[in-house]
């Protein structure tokens, strides 16, 4: 479906991007990973999955609180393959803490990693998808971009954030054949969830199984993690042919975390 075609995930050495990543190269997509940590391993996992495709995979290891970092990666991804043509902004951290104790170098970062590094990704990957009248920006915003938690401040503004910003962009391309969406998870268990897994095991005493068990149970009702699999197939009908007119949505997959 997607032979041809150009994605570009940020954060896709890890987690969400990865599945997301994997799932688009099943489609024939060439793919641009980026992320930290070692690259060679998702980088085999996303050629097998689009090996049936002859699918290239590129990498570019960009610091995405990086303008030029940013910058060099757009323009990385233009050269290898002549364009971007599906943007997945996906690069995320968290930080927990309450407001007046939020470390401010981490606030700084998680908007810039969250929230700003989107704005550049899209303004530098849009006049090519507009001149090409096709496009499709998809970003990995979060349940937590249509509610709040406690302790997630810099989280929850950055992810409210990426929401308007996928409206706006939407909007001002809605007469094209571009088109930018969201995609809100709920629990996704990543080394991102992990972390919080493990904090709410050493907190409460109990085993790293019913830590998972408190950490669905407060929020999602259907008491599943969401996978990255799941994730990805959703992705893949953003850039189908059936949602075309699909334009600004912000879509949960949250197990009714959000329907509360
Ligand atoms: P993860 O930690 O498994 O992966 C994060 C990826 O981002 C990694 O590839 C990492 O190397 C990369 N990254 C981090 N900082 C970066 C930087 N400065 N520059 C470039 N790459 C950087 O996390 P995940 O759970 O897969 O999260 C992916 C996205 O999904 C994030 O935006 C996150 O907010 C969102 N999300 C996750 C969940 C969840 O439950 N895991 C839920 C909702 C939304």
């Amino acid at each position: 479906m997607l032979k041809g075609k150009t994605a570009l995930v940020t954060g896709s050495t890890s987690g969400i991007g990865l599945g997301i990543a994997i799932g688009l190269a099943r489609q024939g997509a060439n793919i641009v990973l980026n992320g930290f940590g070692d690259a060679e391993g998702p980088r085999a996992q996303v050629q097998a999955a689009g090996q049936h495709a002859s699918v290239r995979v590129a990498y570019h290891g960009a610091d995405m609180s990086r303008v030029a970092d940013i910058e060099d990666m757009m323009a990385f991804g233009a050269r290898e393959f002549g364009q971007v043509d599906i943007l997945v902004n996906n690069a995320g951290i968290q930080h927990v803490a309450n407001v007046e104790d939020f470390p401010v170098e981490r606030w700084d970062s998680v908007i810039a990693i969250n929230l700003t590094s989107a704005f550049h990704t899209t303004r530098l990957a849009l006049p090519a998808m507009k001149a090409a009248n096709w496009g499709r920006i998809i970003n990995v915003a979060s349940v937590h971009g249509l509610v709040g938690s406690a302790q997630k401040s810099a989280y929850v503004a950055a992810k409210h954030g990426i929401v308007g910003l996928t409206k706006v962009t939407a909007l001002e391309n809605a007469t094209t054949g571009v088109t930018c969406n969201a995609i809100c998870p709920g629990w996704v268990l990543t080394p991102l969830v992990q972390k919080q897994v493990d904090a709410k095991a050493a907190a409460l005493g109990v085993s790293n199984e019913e830590a998972k068990k408190v950490l669905l149970g407060e929020k999602e009702p259907s008491m599943q993690f969401t996978t990255p699999e799941e994730l990805a197939e959703l992705a893949v009908f953003f850039c189908s042919s059936a949602a075309n007119n699909v334009r600004g949505v912000a879509w949960n997959m949250d197990g009714g975390w959000a329907a509360q």
